[in-house]
């Protein structure tokens, strides 16, 4: 390899490490962040708001805490995409500030529709109630609505209370949903930024179809699953010899459909994850075994590779060969 590299590596010894500069940040990434999530909620509330005005729909208590946490991932949607567009790691301090603003913006909200409606006597009282005892009194005095022309129950007293909880709760972890997922996203720390992900193809781990024999054979599964192994450790080889025509040819062969795939009881998917920034990136092959629900997803060893070599590999998402004329005309 002919580099820049070379020249100070003959003269010292040491292998030159600083081959791409990562670009300057904003620095106000965060206030960003927490401005773009203030506004979506605020929306959401909004939207909130106007269903119980105008079709007398309770969003938030849907479903109890279901409808909740559904307004919480709306109104928190800011907070996710801003954060993955400024490519900022969402960190434990930034997702506590999050929950702290659902928090607040719940009985802000609360508040907002307390304050917009005509004042209420509560019984025993001749004065308008205040906040507190406004809120209370509804908690108190909620009511289950059953499905059917069956009349609502009775008030639920201080199960009331409980069921309030649950949708802040609801409401909260909804919020979070978006900024958890993001942070298991693969995340570049030179560059700062978030990669890129394309799926590229999944090799089989195992043999579908509860009818067929094979299907049945332990010894036939552990060979389908040691191919898998040896297709990946093939992957791997041909990315560190830098063979990228042939690396391509096997990438194409993995086009196995998605349905099929699924029936299988274990598959490996591969994806290529690339920084937006510095170029370089990784092949990350998944190991899925199981089915529907209870799918279980492991990450195995990723296999590294260079902008450059990503860049001889394909242009991404890497182009496979249509189809055969055979199943054109079929
Ligand atoms: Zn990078």
């Amino acid at each position: 390899m002919a580099d820049k590299a070379s020249g100070f590596e003959a003269d010292t010894g040491i292998a030159m490490e600083l081959q791409y500069a990562p670009q300057s940040k904003n620095q106000n990434r965060v206030s960003i962040v927490l401005a773009s999530g203030l506004v979506t909620t605020v929306a959401a509330l909004v939207g909130v708001f106007l269903l119980q005005a105008l079709a007398h729909i309770n969003a938030m208590g849907l479903h109890i805490p279901l409808g909740a946490a559904l307004v919480g991932v709306v109104a928190s949607s800011g907070y996710g995409v801003a954060s993955y567009r400024l490519g900022l790691r969402i960190r434990r301090t930034l997702l506590w500030t999050i929950l702290l603003f659902q928090f607040l913006a719940y009985f802000g909200a609360e508040y907002c529709t307390f304050a917009s409606r005509p004042p209420i006597v509560l019984p025993g009282t001749a004065r308008p109630a205040t906040f507190p005892e406004a809120f209370r009194f509804n908690a108190t005095n909620m009511r289950l609505r059953f499905s059917g022309p069956g009349p609502d129950s009775e008030p639920l007293g201080d199960v009331g209370y409980f069921m309030v909880g649950l949708e802040i709760l609801g409401f909260m972890l909804g919020g979070i949903f978006a900024p958890v997922m993001l942070s298991r996203h693969p995340y570049c720390d030179l560059c700062q930024l978030y990669l890129r992900r394309w799926n590229l193809g999944t090799i089989p781990a195992g043999i579908g179809g509860i009818f067929r024999a094979a299907a049945r054979d332990p010894e036939a599964q552990t060979r389908a699953y040691r191919a898998a192994d040896a297709k990946l450790r093939e992957l791997a080889r041909l990315v560190a010899v830098g063979d990228a025509a042939s690396l391509k040819r096997e990438l194409a062969m993995l086009d196995l459909p998605q349905r099929k795939a699924a029936a299988l009881p274990a598959r490996v998917t591969i994806e290529l994850c690339q920084c937006p920034g510095c170029g370089d990136g990784f092949l990350q092959p998944v190991l899925h075994t199981g089915h529907g629900q209870d799918t279980k997803s492991r990450p195995l060893t990723k296999i590294p590779m260079t902008r450059q070599f990503i860049s001889t590999v394909a242009t991404t998402p890497l182009e496979r060969p249509g189809p055969s004329p055979s199943t054109v005309a079929a």
